[in-house]
């Protein structure tokens, strides 16, 4: 008889969310980590990266109304900055597993590897489940270039005792984007390199160029079309170079071109679980090959393409806890998912984008609205505030938006319940809230 009903391999939000709802659910379960209990997200990713652009959204706000009712503005501390954000991400690892613990969930610390006939060795140990779930996340992917031992990598500027006077970023994904935006906030001179001219490809170009102006205008230099192939070491500084003319002298230099699964030796080919270059292969269902193993959150390369992002690997794990104890056989069905860029100002995104939109005029009416001059934004002094709206030409309810503004995540919200509850603009009015707030302006969408 095997030891667990369910043992989940990595601790990170998707496998923690899948082992608490399966204990609610009766199942024996035991959870595996090899790193910081919590995963990435509160350690080393979307929380700690959140408390350092705290300071970022007070600057922006404070420099919207200068000559406008304040002067003076405000500047970062970076010692003070990274102390408010260690006075959180140190309590996360005993937090989790103290949580863990108390709510009597067996936890074993080590690297977990599949062996034959479905056993697990964690360390020394080998322990035994009816069904697993891999919940591996990702790591940052470090280019194969000549001088790559030169690259440090998001868990290193989240960490950094002090900001250097120039910081360069290889790779023009959300993470440069917002890396960049932190650092040039704080004083230091900012590069984002990248191999092509069409960064942060998933969102509205359009409102994408506008942010590059934006972040432009604020000093971050961007070098598009460059594709950078050796870093050599030169002192205390770096010197990144293409195999043409471009050639940049730096005091640190940061991979941020991508993050790759974390499926190499665990052990999968002893188990039959297949992957594909985005991580594990699953079905509708997150089963893998393996009909007793599963996956979900970051490692997985997902079906429908779904986002990697912290709230869809702990949907994902709730799913996972339903199906493993016979609540529900059902496909996993997800909800249309949010997307935001925390950069100034943000850029956020939802549903049917307006490039498919603009090509379906048939289906889709695309609306596109300058918001700058709308109270909201008026009244905080902000100088940029698009949106573009994509309504469905019957019913005119709306099925996707993109947005660029200081409150581009509030807004984006509040449009995902609107989305997803398919509401119409009589259903949307049939709402009261609190005026003048960024909600308050939905009805003004349609
Ligand atoms: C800089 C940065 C900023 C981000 N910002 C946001 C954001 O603003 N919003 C958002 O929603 N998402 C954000 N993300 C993404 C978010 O962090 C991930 O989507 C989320 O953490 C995925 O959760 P997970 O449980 O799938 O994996 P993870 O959180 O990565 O957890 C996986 C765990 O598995 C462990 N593990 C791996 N292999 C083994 C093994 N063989 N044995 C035992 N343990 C193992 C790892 O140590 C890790 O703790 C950000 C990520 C980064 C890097």
């Amino acid at each position: 008889m095997a030891d667990y009903d369910v043992i989940v391999v990595g601790a990170g939000p998707g496998g923690i969310a899948a082992a608490y709802g399966l204990l609610a659910k009766g199942a024996k379960v035991a959870i595996v980590e090899e790193n910081l209990w919590g995963g990435t997200c509160p350690n080393r990713g979307c929380d700690p990266k959140k408390i350092l652009y705290s300071s970022v959204e007070a600057i922006e706000n404070s420099q919207f109304l200068q000559n406008r009712g304040l002067t003076g503005e405000p500047k970062v501390d970076w010692p003070a900055l990274m102390a408010h954000k260690r006075e959180y991400t140190s309590k996360i690892p005993t937090g989790t597993k103290q949580g863990l613990d108390s709510a009597k969930i067996d936890t074993f610390y080590g690297h977990a590897e599949f062996l034959d006939d479905n056993q697990l060795q964690v360390g020394d140990q080998v322990v035994t489940a009816t069904d697993y779930i891999i919940a591996t996340g990702q790591r940052p992917a470090i280019l194969p270039i000549e001088g790559k031992e030169y690259f440090q990598t998001s868990t290193d500027f989240l960490d950094l005792d002090e900001l250097p006077k120039s910081v360069t970023f290889i790779g023009a994904g959300y993470v440069a984007f917002e890396l960049a935006t932190i650092t040039n906030a704080a004083g230091s001179d900012v590069h984002i390199i990248h191999h092509n001219d069409w960064p942060l490809k998933e969102f509205d170009q359009s409102l994408v160029q506008e942010l590059v102006t934006q972040m432009k205008a604020k000093g971050i230099k961007f070098d598009f079309n460059i594709d950078i192939q050796s870093i050599q070491k030169n002192g205390n500084q770096y010197i990144v170079e293409d195999d043409k003319d471009f050639s940049l002298q730096t005091d640190a230099v940061f991979s941020t071109a991508g993050r790759i699964p974390n499926i190499d030796s665990l052990g999968l080919e002893n188990v039959g679980v297949g992957t594909l270059k985005k991580g594990i292969q699953v079905n509708h269902r997150l089963r893998t090959d393996n009909a007793h193993i599963y996956a979900l959150g970051d490692v997985v390369a997902r079906v429908g393409n779904e986002p990697k992002l912290t709230p869809v690997a702990s949907f994902e794990g709730r799913y996972l806890a339903n199906l493993l104890t016979s609540e529900s056989n059902r496909p996993i069905e997800y909800p249309t998912i949010p997307s935001v860029v925390y950069a100034t100002p943000k850029i956020a995104r939802i549903g049917v984008s307006p490039t498919i939109g603009k090509g379906d005029p048939d289906d889709y009416i695309v609306k596109d609205l300058d918001l700058t001059n709308w109270f909201s934004y008026f009244r905080v002094g902000e100088k940029i505030a698009k949106t573009r709206v994509v309504l469905d030409k019957q019913t005119h309810t709306i099925v996707g938006a993109q947005a660029l503004s200081s409150t581009a995540d509030e807004l984006i919200n509040y449009l995902t319940t609107v989305i997803n509850k398919q509401e119409t603009l009589e259903e949307v009015k049939k709402e009261i809230f609190a005026y003048p707030t960024i909600a308050s302006d939905l009805p003004y969408l349609f």
